[in-house]
């Protein structure tokens, strides 16, 4: 885990001195069964404390959701989730899993052919985002209004945004946040928090595998979960109250196979035009400078004019401290370049961004005219204010401060930013072996 290169313990600190004089400790003062309670946490540490938080934590218990952190699977005696997939399974084409899906959260090739004609339009092998299926729409990888920021980050909620989360909100800065599921259940109260700060909410999976790798089933129930809704939506509906309707596939790796699937469950697919690499910065040869130029690169073309007929969207990150802190850092050159920065949703005019009706997205319009937020937002859940016994809830006591890092530490798309090496050279090859891309990325 990368240490903090913006958080200090100075809040916690301050908060110890002004506590002392009245013989009550922080800790005490702190409410961690509300959304609301838990935004005020300053110190990460506590932050990324485990809590116990009743809804969760008895749903895991009744064997509700399949184990964090691990592939996901049609749980046993889930009838209605079997019956969902029985009948999605005819819009399912016949489109084999690519290479195999190993515990670790790297995917696996290696003795993987594939036709140069990139027959399934698999992102991964040529960043293909036009389906060749008919009856699939093209993958949003650009925004259409020229000169506009398409503003998501992946792989939270992560525990210790609240400093980041609270530096959006001091710049009325709204932004489409791709929650995995797993981290969804990890930080229940921080989900909870992205949708009371009105971020755009999207799917990043249950538990971020190379999605073209996995079975139908396996692809289905990353999405999906019991009672008719959607797996990682029905984690996200049990702690935030919605139903997303958009998902960005992990590493990006997605196919016509998966790309059905995702729809046929209502999910659009949504990629990306630039990597920041933020994702792998203290990683092999990726330092925090190369992060910066990343960031430099996509401000300088702005400048030249590069967005002039239609905007972009770059690959960051809410996965740790630093990707948090370069979007803090980057934000006010952003702003300037930029004329528009908006989610995705308001970039495209998804005005209902949930399934649930009575919430309602602004349009671009209405969003640059100052309406960030509409009203008719649904009232977040109050059951959770109950604790009981203080065993954890969806985690283990561990399993949030650690695997919801370690879990998203090879997060985003394994594609090299802006002027890296491309794939084409092997995209043109008659056979094409994955494993060898991987070398390469
Ligand atoms: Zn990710």
């Amino acid at each position: 885990m990368r240490p903090s290169s913006f958080f200090t313990p100075q809040n916690a600190l301050a908060c110890a001195l002004l506590a002392a004089p009245l013989l009550v400790t922080c800790a005490i003062a702190q409410d961690r069964t509300t959304e609301q309670g838990e935004a005020q946490i300053t110190d990460p540490n506590e932050e990324c404390t485990p809590y116990y938080y009743a809804p969760v934590g008895q749903a895991v218990a009744a064997g509700q959701f399949p184990p964090l952190w691990t592939p996901a699977t049609i749980l046993d005696n889930d009838t209605n989730a079997q019956n969902k997939y029985n009948s999605i399974s005819g819009q399912i084409p016949n489109i084999a899993p690519k290479g195999t899906q190993p515990q670790s959260l790297e995917g696996n090739w290696t003795g993987f052919s594939y036709p140069s004609t990139d027959p399934d339009c698999w992102w991964t092998f040529d960043q293909c985002t036009t389906p060749k299926l008919a009856g699939l729409s093209p993958d949003l990888s650009v925004v259409p209004e020229p000169n506009t920021l398409g503003y998501g980050f992946d792989d939270g909620p992560n525990c210790s945004h609240n400093a980041f989360y609270d530096y959006l909100q001091e710049n009325d800065q709204k932004a489409t946040m791709f929650y995995i599921g797993s981290n969804v259940l990890d930080w229940p109260l921080e989900a909870q928090r992205g949708l009371a700060d009105g971020h755009e909410l999207c799917v990043h999976t249950w538990s971020h595998r190379y999605m073209t790798a996995l079975t139908n089933e396996e692809v289905f129930a990353e999405f999906y979960y019991k009672s008719l809704t959607l797996l990682q939506m029905q984690a996200i509906k049990l702690v935030a109250g919605v139903t997303p309707t958009c998902w960005r596939p992990p590493f990006g790796d997605v196919d016509d196979r998966v790309r059905a699937i995702a729809k046929a469950m209502g999910l659009r697919t949504i990629i990306w035009q630039y990597d920041s690499n933020d994702w792998r910065a203290g990683t092999g040869n990726i330092t925090d400078a190369d992060v910066d130029a990343n960031y430099d690169t996509l401000i300088t073309r702005v400048q030249n004019g590069s967005f002039n007929t239609e905007g972009t969207i770059m690959l960051t990150h809410e996965l740790n401290n630093f990707t948090m802190s370069e979007a803090m850092k980057f934000y006010d050159q952003l702003k300037a370049a930029f004329k528009y920065i908006v989610p995705l949703g308001v970039a495209t005019n998804q005005t209902q961004p949930y399934v649930e009706t009575d919430y309602a997205q602004p349009n671009f319009e209405q969003y640059i005219s100052g309406t960030t937020t509409l009203s008719g937002n649904p009232p977040l859940p109050t059951s959770g204010s109950t604790t009981s016994g203080g065993s954890t809830g969806g985690s283990s006591p561990s399993s949030g401060a650690t695997t919801g890092t370690t879990g998203t530490n090879t997060g985003g798309a394994r594609r090299l930013a802006f002027d890296g090496p491309g794939v084409g050279g092997l995209a043109a090859s008659a056979l094409f072996i994955a494993g060898v891309l991987r070398l390469l990325m």
